[in-house]
């Protein structure tokens, strides 16, 4: 039974989360909302005891099109990062702060970063072309992010203080534009350096959250040095270049890890 315990946790965390809010808000919408998450999530947890390979993909679908065609298209709910500014300059706790309050700030502190591995509907797409694994070493040119971060960040102030009508249509083709300009940038890059994973090492503003909290995270893999050859297997099937194999919380891209399991998979000695 020990083996269905993350599924149950994950269920239990996401309940409390929908309950909480639908009573402090009186709102429907966050019970359905979090409990489908919370559902979706740990149906991908339960299909990856079960061994079956696709899991994660699925989880993905499942959670990243919810949030990009019924939350974003349908919705109206602009949940990339320009949405945060904006619904914090309004200082309204609504769904796009809520959910980077759950999912991308304080989230991380339990699960990591998680959300880049089963719910982002921009990886949702980049995890899909054929660059796995980075075909070449990473760059030092993480800086990007800091600037897109802040290019997010300003283009929300300037709309404010232009005193423009009707933000919220606004913001809405703000996040069409954003979506799409999103996929096209990494798919770019992902055929020009040869890694799905381009987009989110070097440009994603919402890393600028993630990293840090992720660090802390609760949940990690960790290597049991006992039963490790030193085989390296782990290494070459890790798409965020983790050196996995170092318990510290200062290893190596520690703060990459999207929690894909495939190194897990991978070590023959089931030491991850
Ligand atoms: S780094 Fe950004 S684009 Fe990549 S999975 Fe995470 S949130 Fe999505
Ligand atoms: S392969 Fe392992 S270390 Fe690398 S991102 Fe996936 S879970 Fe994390
Ligand atoms: S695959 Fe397993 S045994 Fe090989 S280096 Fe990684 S953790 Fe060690």
């Amino acid at each position: 039974m020990k083996k269905y315990l993350p599924t149950a946790l994950l269920l239990v965390v996401f309940e409390a989360v929908a309950f909480t809010l639908w009573l402090t808000k009186d709102n429907l919408f966050y019970l359905l909302n979090f409990s489908y998450i919370g559902l979706a999530l740990s149906t991908g947890v339960f299909l990856y005891t079960k061994n079956y390979r696709h899991a994660r993909r699925i989880v993905q679908l499942l959670v990243g099109l919810y949030m990009l065609i019924y939350l974003g298209l349908i919705c109206n709910e602009n949940m990339q990062i320009e949405g945060f500014w904006y619904y914090l300059f309004t200082g309204v706790f609504e769904a796009a702060t809520i959910h980077y309050a759950v999912a991308k700030i304080f989230g991380p502190l339990i699960f990591g970063r998680g959300w880049c591995g089963y719910a982002c509907w921009t990886a949702m797409v980049l995890d899909f072309l054929p660059y796995k694994t980075p075909q070449h070493p990473r760059k030092k040119i993480g800086w990007i992010r800091y600037i897109t971060f802040a290019a997010s960040l300003v283009f929300v102030a300037v709309l404010f203080l232009a005193h423009l009508g009707n933000l919220e249509r606004i913001m809405f083709w703000a996040f069409l534009a954003g979506n799409i300009l999103y996929y096209l940038v990494g798919i770019l890059l992902a055929f020009a350096f040869k890694d799905n994973r381009v987009f989110c090492k070097y440009i994603c503003p919402i890393t600028v959250f993630l990293k840090p909290m992720s660090y802390f995270s609760l949940f990690r893999i960790t290597c049991d040095k006992e039963k490790c050859i030193s085989c390296g297997k782990c290494k070459t099937v890790c798409p965020m270049e983790v050196d996995m194999t170092d318990n510290s919380r200062g290893r190596k891209n520690g703060t990459e890890c999207i929690l894909c399991m495939e190194c897990v998979k991978a070590c023959p000695k089931k030491a991850l």
